[in-house]
């Protein structure tokens, strides 16, 4: 591990001693049990980090819900000079945190930097939304009233985060709680803690420096376990939660049972559809980054390829030489393109995926495998695969969190691509290639592509921070980030005033005394 300078990064980050997991910001607690986080690099042990007990839990609720009485009063643009200045501590930190999500979860040190520049900019767009955070008048019905809307900050905001995106979709949440009003407690994925107190430790410092109380920022960890402590919590008005569909049916149920507010980031299956109208060389760059990058496991990732008949042959001999281009290794070197799944487990799946794709009757025409040797030793790296496939397979209509491509033909009408993309149950991020503007305008129509996210000549991964983030069906319906997706962090809250002697009520009904 002291190679490409992760020791130096852990010492930057201050992760070098033992790690406590949980805190309510200067506070850290002893917990008892241990987690262990090995990286997927090369199979090497990281460190440890405590898990939290109910005990602790009750303290950091205590702090969080003690700390949101002075907070929520804190002018909205003073809370973003807080996040600034958090920000001004991730640029720099960019590259020993860009480096730790690298080690810990496997994707490039490039995607690493990358998912760091996102929390960068969310903060940036926290910090001036900080000043805004408006509401709307509307004219009374009554003479002399007036009627208007504010939103309030809400409470405490638990958030539960997935492995794939270990730093940033804490941050998505984070920065626009904060200037919101609220306080956080995050308990990140069991598989990437120590991501989880390398954030926890610099905003921390953030909150320290500026004399605010513990428990704006709170950090809690383990399995679903400790996220079910605030599932159940009515304390917690709103859960965001980020990860499989499997997991976001329980939280969904879990928390609506105590009538509290979800927001879920669930599974995608997102598809390009290529049409003869695309520029070829588009598609592949699209295709082979959405479909690989981060080893195929994003949200965002590109599963499938739903391309014309009188290109078929095409495309798929140009994605197939583009596969013989990858090279998979230690994602730390920056030669490689493709870095390790993020367990044996999710190689397992993969390699099942694999089976399930040739006995539906799919034809892999990029062979699978499983990377041995130097360089290999953690057992999770493995070879991006693609398979010509029927949209109705079992396999297909089901999110594979790995680097499995399907090809999947269409003829005719791009309404009939369309179908066929919108054919599964989960509805993340989806694109067409394509330089007709029929195509395109049918595609992002009412009638159109049914996720949450539609592009036109841009693969399916890679959002950015200005617009709201989800998708619809199974994938759970949130929006986070950009837009308006603040307003699930705050209350909303309708006022009349009446500045007259009198007191006309409303819908002019008449009560005399
Ligand atoms: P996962 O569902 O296994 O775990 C996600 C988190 O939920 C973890 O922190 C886990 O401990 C917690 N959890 C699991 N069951 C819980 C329960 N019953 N109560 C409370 N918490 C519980 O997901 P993962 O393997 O870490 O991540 C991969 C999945 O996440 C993929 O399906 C991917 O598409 C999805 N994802 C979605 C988005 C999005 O924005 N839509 C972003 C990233 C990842």
């Amino acid at each position: 591990s002291t190679s490409f300078g992760i020791d130096k990064a852990l010492e930057q980050l201050e992760l070098k001693d033992i790690n406590y997991g949980t805190s309510t910001g200067s506070n850290w607690m002893p917990g008892t049990d241990q987690l262990s986080s090995y990286s997927p690099v090369d199979g090497e042990l990281i460190g440890k980090v405590t898990t939290t007990t109910k005990e602790e839990y009750e303290q950091v609720m205590k702090a969080a819900t003690d700390a949101f009485t002075s907070w929520r009063v804190m002018p909205a643009p003073k809370r973003g000079e807080i996040v600034r200045q958090f920000g001004e501590e991730l640029r720099r930190l960019k590259e020993p945190l860009g480096k730790l999500v690298s080690y810990e979860m496997g994707k490039s040190y490039q995607e690493g930097l990358g998912e760091v520049q996102e929390m960068i900019d969310i903060c940036d767009f926290a910090v001036g939304l900080s000043r805004q955070l408006h509401g709307l008048t509307m004219h009374s019905e009554r003479e002399g009233h007036r009627m208007y809307e504010q939103y309030h900050p809400l409470g405490v905001v638990g958030i539960i985060s997935a492995f794939n995106f270990p730093v940033a979709v804490w941050s998505w949440n984070t920065a626009l709680a904060w200037i919101c009003g609220d306080v956080t407690v995050w308990k990140p994925s069991e598989k990437t803690p120590l991501c989880g107190v390398a954030c926890q430790k610099i905003a921390a410092r953030v909150f320290a420096e500026n004399g605010l109380p513990e428990g704006i920022s709170c950090l809690i960890n383990g399995d679903y376990r400790v996220g079910e402590f605030m599932t159940k919590d009515k304390r917690v008005p709103l859960v965001s939660a980020t990860g499989s569909t499997r997991m976001g049916k329980i939280v969904a149920a879990t928390v609506a049972e105590r009538l509290g507010r979800s927001l879920l980031e669930l599974g995608g299956n997102n598809a390009i559809i290529v049409t003869p109208d695309a520029d070829i060389k588009m598609t592949i760059i699209g295709a082979v980054f959405g479909a690989v990058g981060t080893c195929g496991q994003r949200c965002t990732s590109t599963r499938r390829l739903i391309i014309h008949e009188d290109i078929y042959d095409q495309v798929k001999k140009a994605v197939v030489d583009a596969y013989g281009q990858l090279r998979i290794g230690n994602p730390l070197d920056q030669n490689n393109h493709v870095g390790p799944l993020i367990d044996t487990d999710a190689v397992a799946m993969y390699n099942q995926a694999l089976s399930k794709v040739v006995e539906e009757g799919g034809k892999l025409v990029v062979e699978g495998g499983v990377l041995q040797g130097q360089g290999y030793e953690s057992g999770c790296y493995v070879k991006p695969a693609i398979a010509e496939a029927s949209n109705s397979f079992e396999i297909v209509q089901h999110e594979t969190f790995a680097p499995v491509l399907y090809l999947i033909k269409y003829s005719g009408d791009v309404t009939n691509a369309i179908d066929i993309q919108n054919g599964v149950v989960q509805g993340l991020s989806s694109a067409i290639m394509t330089n007709n503007l029929r195509e395109a305008e049918r595609f992002l129509s009412h009638a159109g592509s049914d996720c949450g996210i539609a592009n036109v000549n841009i693969g399916t991964s890679g959002a950015e921070i200005g617009g709201a983030f989800g998708g619809e069906k199974e994938t759970g319906g949130g929006r986070e980030s950009g837009s308006d997706a603040w307003k699930i962090y705050m209350r909303r809250q309708t006022n009349t005033i009446n500045y007259t002697t009198d007191l006309p009520l409303a819908q002019g009904i008449k009560f005399d005394l």
